[in-house]
């Protein structure tokens, strides 16, 4: 059989990607020159260059205040470096906030608009989670974290918040749902047992290791 694959491929040799081009200058430079990007809120980050001068980018319209982009339109190595450090987990999202974990302390990116306390993913409570209450010492399983906080959720004549056992913990802290140690908490699987399940401001819950 005869082949019909190409013996000459000399067209891939005319245009060759340069290594050196303006495109590629741009990248490299975006990740090896000293720039300190600073969070403003929003989509946008002023980046602190040598010498000081800072250059304002906004990652939802793309644009950067810099000559570069101003002038010549490019994709300059400021908004390069920006979209690098939100993609490393350097500085937060469009949309998210710097935040400090109210258990550990670590800090942590958060939705804007999301209420302290704050936990960072290590902290926040898994169904089936093993944690000693802080009060009674007693170990329970998490059932779930609510997105309610705990002067919202009700507990007989009280809410989480008011109620004596929760005194002095933080009435804005997240609710949990934690029962005594069964096998796979779920929801369903406590309604279908008839197992009792108790509501818990956060804070009083200490995890323990998975
Ligand atoms: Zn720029
Ligand atoms: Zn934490």
């Amino acid at each position: 059989m005869v082949s019909t694959k190409p013996t000459s491929t000399t067209h891939s040799r005319l245009a060759p990607l340069s290594p050196g081009g303006p495109t590629d200058s741009r990248a490299a430079r975006a990740r090896s020159e000293p720039m300190a990007v600073v969070a403003l809120g929003g989509a946008r980050y002023d980046v602190v260059v040598r010498g000081g001068t800072a250059y304002t980018v906004d990652l939802d319209v793309g644009t950067c205040d810099c000559p570069d982009h101003t002038y010549r339109g490019r994709r300059c190595k400021h908004l390069r470096r920006v979209a690098i450090d939100v993609t490393a987990g350097r500085v937060p999202a469009p949309g998210e906030r710097d935040a400090a974990c109210a258990d550990c302390g670590a800090p942590c990116f958060v939705a804007a608009a999301a209420p302290d306390p704050v936990y960072c993913e290590d902290c926040t409570l898994d169904p089936g989670d093993l944690v000693r209450d802080r009060e009674r010492g007693d170990v329970l399983a998490v059932v779930e974290t609510m997105s309610a906080r705990a002067r919202d959720v009700a507990v007989g004549d009280h809410t989480v918040a008011t109620h004596p056992t929760n005194d002095g913990y933080d009435p804005d802290d997240v609710v949990v749902e934690a029962c005594y140690p069964l096998r796979d908490p779920t929801p369903q699987r406590l309604r279908e047992r008839g197992v009792r399940s108790y509501a818990f401001p956060r804070g009083r819950l200490a995890r323990l290791p998975r």
